[in-house]
């Protein structure tokens, strides 16, 4: 299987005036709190790569490490709630797609993940 990058992006604009809480973000939060530290090499998950932080246009920073799907189908960045709740406009249709296709049931995002 081919690795996915989901939510690898780097927002232009300025955050929304409020966070987008709707299926996907909801999705999103549950898959996301499904991953482990790590990084897909062909298909596989390899031990932590550090990348370094990451911050958003708006501020908001990432942690250092990726984040895989325990079935590594995905990989991921401590940034990718932010991302569809708050760059929605921004993040492209292709990968909400593919969120749209996460099948590890929804939750809420906390305060925290939203950042
Ligand atoms: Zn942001």
């Amino acid at each position: 299987m081919e690795s996915r990058e989901l939510l690898f992006i780097e927002p232009t604009q300025q955050k929304s005036a409020q966070p987008t809480l709707d299926e996907i973000t909801r999705k999103m939060t549950a898959a996301y709190r499904k991953t482990i530290e790590g990084s897909l090499v062909n298909g596989k998950i390899e031990d932590i790569m550090f990348m370094g932080w990451h911050e958003c246009v708006c501020g908001a920073m990432s942690d250092n490490t990726n984040h895989v799907l325990p079935d590594s189908s995905m990989e991921t960045n401590s940034l990718c709630i932010h991302y569809l709740a708050w760059h929605r406009e921004e993040v492209p249709a292709r990968e909400i797609e593919e969120v749209k296709k996460l099948s590890y049931g929804e939750e809420e995002p906390t305060k925290e993940e939203l950042q």
